[in-house]
């Protein structure tokens, strides 16, 4: 096996179809915001291995201590004993955490373990089964992360019966209430709370009620932000009813938003950071989480997550009920503190506020273009978790459908905009993903990006989305 089509070939027959895969070829290196296939094809990544490598891949100074601690300790076990990259980590974490009350951590390898654990931690901590999650919400493939992933079927398809004791409510988000992407934020906040009462008034009563979990920016289901004023009021409800506020910042945290945490600067306006401190610490007016995931960017592509809650909290869990072989394993944690380092010296988070205005302003330029306008049907996120989402042919559900209006302006909407652009833009050398339901292409490049290759990135995305509907 040596060419590229080899290579393919072989992977096509020998890995399962159950893995899904956007673009052709085989990846050999990677260096910053470029990845490098076999045949030599160089792409321009703005999916970060899907948010992962938020600092470029194969940062010097990540996997120089990688590398330094794989010749001193690579698997410390934390079950037999602590070892010191574990600990140098919440040492290093302490004090970025959204919320002080926020001191006890474990950590695992993926984010669905995480929030696996976090479920049952809800679990056994409050003697409550429930679990509310969120309309859209992703939270992983194993079976408790499943059971509230809602994003789309296609996770859940075949797999079935899923855990039990899980009811959602909708995200604030237009489209889950069919609204149209002009509603202001209170009515989205207010529709969404009202439903979350609703919900424990007729479906799973406070008393029965563990948690709530919620991304907050929804990821998969649509890059969305939460509005403050939504977060605030989960927050009033966990509180009035002894429910736990689980915060998955798998994709939104690690500075991903411009903010340590996507939960401190949780306006709902773009690019706004007002109340937050983006030097974490926990005073800048954060929603308080009872659990925080974390995962992803928190050790730039070494497979590492964690769970962080209050010592009393944490406390209640029985010794053994947690922990996994390869949980916290110390190359990833050495990475981890690297990444920290990393971020504070290269003031990674200023760069991404930067960056983000710089490409939040281009893409509105975009939809505000005649040509393209009646394609673009909303632009959004935060930070460098950004999404456009295209006009759609046909309506996803009943109520009022804002797609079937953009039709008005006369131009058909051609079908799968999100995925033909992507693909264009793919083969045009930039690696862009998209969401699970609605038209929506997201842009989660490297948080360290420079000017000039966020502009190449824009560049491709708009002549690629030109072509395809032109
Ligand atoms: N939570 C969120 C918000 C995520 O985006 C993801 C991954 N896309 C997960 C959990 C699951 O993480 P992993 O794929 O590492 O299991």
């Amino acid at each position: 096996l040596s060419t590229t089509e080899q290579l393919q070939s072989f992977g096509e027959r020998h890995v399962t179809k159950g893995i899904g895969r956007i673009a052709p070829g085989v990846m050999k290196k990677a260096e910053g915001s470029y990845v490098e296939y076999l045949d030599g094809k160089r792409m321009l990544d703005f999916t970060c291995g899907i948010g992962v490598t938020n600092l470029g891949h194969c940062h010097p100074k990540v996997s120089k201590a990688a590398a330094e601690q794989c010749m001193q300790l690579v698997h410390g076990q934390c079950s037999i004993s602590f070892h010191e990259p574990y600990l140098r980590l919440i040492e290093k974490l302490l004090p970025i955490m959204p919320h002080p009350s926020l001191d006890s951590f474990f950590f695992w390898n993926s984010g669905s373990e995480a929030v696996e654990a976090a479920l049952k931690m809800a679990r056994a901590t409050t003697g409550r089964q429930n679990i509310i999650c969120m309309q859209g919400g992703y939270h992983g493939r194993t079976f408790g992360a499943m059971a509230v992933t809602r994003s789309k079927t296609g996770y859940s398809e075949g797999f079935h019966p899923l855990m039990p004791g899980v009811f959602v409510t909708p995200y604030p988000f237009w489209h889950q209430l069919g609204l149209s992407p002009s509603t202001p934020t209170q009515t989205l906040t207010q529709l969404a709370l009202n439903q979350l009462h609703l919900l424990l008034q007729q479906q799973t009563s406070p008393s029965d009620t563990a948690a709530i979990i919620i991304e907050p920016v929804l990821g998969e289901g649509g890059y969305v932000p939460a509005p403050k004023e939504f977060l605030v009021g989960l927050r009033e409800v966990c509180d009035e009813y002894g429910i736990l506020l689980i915060v998955d910042e798998v994709q939104s945290g690690f500075g991903r938003t411009g903010a340590w945490w996507a939960i401190e600067g949780s306006e709902s306006v773009e690019g706004d950071y007002e109340g937050s401190s983006s030097s974490g610490s926990g005073d800048g007016g954060a929603v308080r989480p009872d659990i925080l995931v974390m995962a992803k960017g928190l050790a730039n592509g070494f497979p590492l997550s964690g769970v962080v809650s209050r010592k009393e909290v944490t406390d209640k869990l029985k010794p053994g009920s947690m922990g996994g072989t390869y949980a916290g394993n110390a190359v990833s944690c050495a990475a981890a503190c690297a990444v920290i380092d990393a971020m504070e010296e290269e003031r990674v988070l200023e760069n991404v506020k930067e960056r983000s205005k710089h490409l939040l302003t281009s893409l509105h330029a975009l939809q505000s273009d005649p040509a393209l306008a009646p394609y673009i049907l909303d632009v959004r996120g935060r930070g460098l978790m950004v999404a456009v989402e295209f006009a759609s042919p046909a309506p996803l559900g009943g109520g009022w459908d804002p797609v079937y209006q953009n039709q008005d302006t006369g131009k058909p909407i051609p079908p799968n905009l999100a995925t033909r652009v992507a693909k264009k833009c793919i083969e045009k050398g930039l690696l862009l993903l998209t969401t699970s339901v609605y038209e929506v292409v997201r842009f989660i490049p490297a948080l360290n990006i420079g000017q000039g290759e966020m502009e190449r990135g824009v560049g491709v995305f708009e002549d690629s989305l030109r072509e395809v509907v032109g």
